[in-house]
């Protein structure tokens, strides 16, 4: 546009960019998904196939954004981690959080007859909400990673308890919230196992540990793999030379992206795979 006496009006946007040289956490929300799992009927405590759906979702949105390096999502969330070094949008978080959260809604809705073929959509859509947080330490951004794993664990450790009393134990749930207040986790151990034969260790580990999505750099070249010189060579100062950061960049967009359900709280996850935090 050129200058007209209208442009003035740009002024009061305010700057928004995030703190360089800190790991990016971008976290999705689904809005109101109590209700939207109602209405499309999402098996409980665990619907399988909203779980996939939001996993291919998320898989999608880090093919079209090869800055992000890692993402963790369980219920109607997820966590995508932007490289400390990330320059996408000049780190403008508005810019980030929409890009991510609009690319993540459109998947979710492409994808969506895939996961429930008897079951269109129809308005109110899923929508999502999205938030950027910055973590200045790797140390901080494993404990977020650590917190929402342990929360999928807690939550998850609660809804098999409440939906097991409601769906074989034949009680309502005001008595099935009653029964679980002050609990421990031993004791809805014991309720699991003693009164529904359910050891809660067999339960899917994707509902037990939620979904971490990575790119995968040892299975791009079967055989020619070397994890050390591969986490060198990504290894990046915050001053990276534009080639150097383009061939990174063409790299991560090549490598095979893999959903698993992992243990992220120890540390073995991490030292296994050292070009994710390199
Ligand atoms: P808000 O808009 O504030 O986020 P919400 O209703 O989405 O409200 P959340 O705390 O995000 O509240 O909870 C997500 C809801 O979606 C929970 O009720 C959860 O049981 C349900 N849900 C999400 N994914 C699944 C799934 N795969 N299977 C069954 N229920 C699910
Ligand atoms: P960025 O990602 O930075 O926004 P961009 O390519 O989207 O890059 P814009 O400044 O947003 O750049 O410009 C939008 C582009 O889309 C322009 O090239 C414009 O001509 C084109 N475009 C948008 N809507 C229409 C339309 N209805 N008909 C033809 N061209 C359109
Ligand atoms: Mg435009
Ligand atoms: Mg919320
Ligand atoms: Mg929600
Ligand atoms: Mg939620
Ligand atoms: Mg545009």
């Amino acid at each position: 546009m050129a200058n007209s006496q209208y442009e003035y009006v740009k002024q009061f946007e305010q700057p928004d960019r995030l703190l360089p040289n800190t790991w990016i956490v971008i976290r999705i929300d689904g809005r109101g998904f109590t209700k939207f799992a109602n209405k499309y009927r999402f098996e409980k405590p665990n619907d399988r196939r909203a779980l996939e759906l939001m996993n291919a979702a998320a898989k999608a949105v880090m093919t079209e954004l090869p800055d992000i390096t890692i993402a963790y999502g369980v219920s109607d969330e997820y966590s995508f981690v932007f490289h400390k070094t990330c320059s996408l949008f000049d780190r403008r978080s508005s810019k980030l959080v929409s890009t991510v959260v609009s690319t993540f809604t459109a998947y979710y809705v492409h994808f969506w007859p895939t996961y429930f073929p008897n079951s269109p959509l129809s308005p109110p859509l899923p929508s999502f909400d999205g938030r950027a947080v910055c973590y200045p330490s790797v140390e901080n951004l494993l404990d977020y990673m650590s917190w929402r794993q342990v929360d999928c664990h807690i939550n998850n450790l609660y809804n098999t308890t409440f939906w097991a009393l409601i769906q074989q134990g034949g009680i309502g749930a005001t008595e099935a919230e009653e029964r679980l207040k002050g609990t421990l986790a031993s004791d809805k151990n014991e309720i699991l196992f003693s009164e529904f034969g359910i050891n809660y260790n067999n339960e899917p580990e994707i509902y037990k540990k939620g979904s971490v999505v990575f790119r995968d750099y040892e299975l791009v070249e079967p055989g020619t793999h070397n994890p050390t010189v591969e986490a060198d060579s990504l290894a990046k100062p915050v001053q990276q030379s534009k080639s150097q950061a383009e061939k990174d960049k063409k790299r991560r967009s090549k490598a095979r992206i893999v959903v698993e359900h992992v243990d992220i709280i120890k540390p073995d996850f991490w030292e296994r795979r050292p070009w994710l935090l390199s």
